[in-house]
């Protein structure tokens, strides 16, 4: 099937439009417009977004252009593009934040009445988040946070671009569906799999000395691997492991093997803060390996709470459960005594195992995943409201000095870890309790047991 729909990149100059314009068209350029002598106003391609096909028009190219004239240009060259486009990608700097010109070429997109999809480039790591929170403004809905440098996000820009341009867009089988270009994964029903498949899953496993760390990633990776590590020196160094398991890639990274050197040398029982949280800043998913039969001590609730301020993924593993007796009162205490000590990630997945006889490893594993799939979850803009409207009726937010406490709108800015934004008035005098309280209810209602989820409320809406 041909590939009818036409989708323009618009954005202010250096926002990333031809990075993605690259990305999604590749190495093998279709150039329209690159006529010699004619003014290179737009490219024109072929795009590829998983099973997706579609012509994509790129807007860039005017930053040499006689700043007088400048501005008027951009707006012309603006509107022809949108004019041949079905849907429009708008694309803002998520690092830069929002500036008057952004505003200004929104203006114009407004007045064209296409469907917008709005995407908040340069969002890999942390710098993006104010960005994101502004892009709300411009009234285009939900940004995407996107990096077109390092082809990411583009699976949720797959949703937005297919719920667009459906009836319009063609659709490759999914043998020829190009992963390795756009980061998209399709099965062979044309779903896209996952969050930027291509990457490993990246899991850390922490937790006190002695819980059984090394006897565990040994018994995972099949193999005396961390017992060979580098020498003295680098003792307080970790190391990654890759590995697979029932072909999914994994990067174990792991710190307790040359640990364990360290300990034999200087005597270090205490736990060493540093080499958990670069162990934690490194994972997707961190595993605290608890001794089941020692749990929940006050290292253990530290280790947590560095994976939660730090909002990774969680599963905790209760180890050593060959040295336990009566089972199932055992697991009963530890449920209820885990949600009461980390109410921060509620319904936190406890698995059961003993790394020394090898139990419990595949299950292990699939929590990592569910944990994995669970910290990506997106909750679309509509249930969320809808979800909010009637909660706000049931349990509205107290008054605070005799006025009732606003709340307007709620929208989700992020995942890895799930990221809300509430907008209302007075966001500096809401209760705590009463955000916790949101949070609670977010995790309850759309399934996000365990998942460290952050909320931030903005005056607006
Ligand atoms: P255009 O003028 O909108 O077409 O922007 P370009 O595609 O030429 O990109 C402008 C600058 O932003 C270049 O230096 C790019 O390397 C950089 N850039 C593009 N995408 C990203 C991204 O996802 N992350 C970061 N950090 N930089 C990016
Ligand atoms: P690390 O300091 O966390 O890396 O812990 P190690 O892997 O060195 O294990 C510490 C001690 O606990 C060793 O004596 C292990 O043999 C023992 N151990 C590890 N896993 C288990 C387990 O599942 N069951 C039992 N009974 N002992 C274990």
């Amino acid at each position: 099937m041909p590939a009818e729909a036409t989708v323009a990149i618009i954005g202010r100059p250096n926002v990333g439009k031809s990075t993605l314009f690259n990305r999604l068209v590749g190495k093998k350029l279709a150039l329209v417009d690159d006529t010699p002598g004619v003014t290179r106003d737009r490219r024109m391609g072929d795009a590829k977004l998983g099973d997706l096909r579609f012509r994509v028009i790129d807007t860039a190219g005017l930053e040499e252009a006689d700043p007088a004239s400048l501005e008027g240009r951009m707006r012309q060259q603006t509107e022809n593009a949108i004019r041949e486009a079905d849907a429009i990608m708008f694309v803002i700097d998520a690092r830069s934040g929002l500036t008057p010109l952004d505003k200004h070429f929104a203006e114009v997109v407004r007045r064209m009445e296409r469907p917008v999809i709005l995407v908040a480039n340069k969002a890999e790591g942390r710098a993006a988040e104010p960005g994101l929170y502004e892009a709300f403004e411009l009234g285009f809905g939900d940004p995407i946070p996107l990096s077109a440098e390092h082809g990411e996000g583009m699976s949720n820009l797959y949703d937005a671009l297919r719920e667009a341009i459906e009836d319009k867009a063609g659709f490759a089988a999914p043998a020829e569906a190009d992963e390795a270009v756009t980061g998209v994964a399709v099965d062979e029903e044309g779903n896209v799999v996952g969050d930027d498949p291509v990457r490993p899953l990246r899991i850390a496993v922490v937790g006190r000395p002695n819980a059984g760390k090394s006897t565990l990633i040994n018994r995972l990776i099949g193999e005396d691997r961390l017992l060979t590590g580098p020498e003295a020196g680098i003792t307080r160094d970790s190391i990654a492991v890759d590995w697979s398991w029932r072909e999914r890639e994994v990067k174990l990274f792991d710190t307790a093997g040359l640990r364990r050197k360290a300990r034999v040398q200087e005597k270090l029982e205490k736990l060493s803060v540093a080499d958990a949280l670069r162990a934690i800043k490194f994972a997707e998913v961190v595993v605290v390996l608890l001794d089941a039969t020692i749990p929940f001590e006050k290292q253990d609730l530290q280790i947590v709470d560095l994976i939660v301020r730090e909002g990774r993924a969680l599963v905790i593993g209760l180890n050593k459960w060959d040295l336990v007796e009566d089972r199932a009162a055992k697991f009963k205490e530890l449920r209820e005594e885990a949600d009461r000590l980390l109410p921060q990630v509620r319904g936190v997945q406890l698995v059961t195992l003993s790394g020394l006889a090898g139990q419990g490893l595949d299950k292990l594993m699939d929590a990592c995943v569910r944990a994995y799939d669970l910290w990506n979850t997106r909750v679309s803009t509509g249930r969320l409201n809808r979800w909010l409207t009637g909660l706000l009726e049931h349990h509205p937010p107290p008054a605070v000095a005799g006025r009732r406490l606003k709340i307007r709108y709620m929208t989700q800015a992020k995942t890895r870890p799930p990221y809300f934004v509430l907008f209302g008035s007075r966001p500096e005098a809401m209760p705590e309790s009463y955000m916790r309280y949101l949070v609670n209810g977010l995790r309850e209602t759309f399934e996000m047991p365990g998942v460290p989820i952050r909320i931030q409320m903005r005056a607006g809406g």
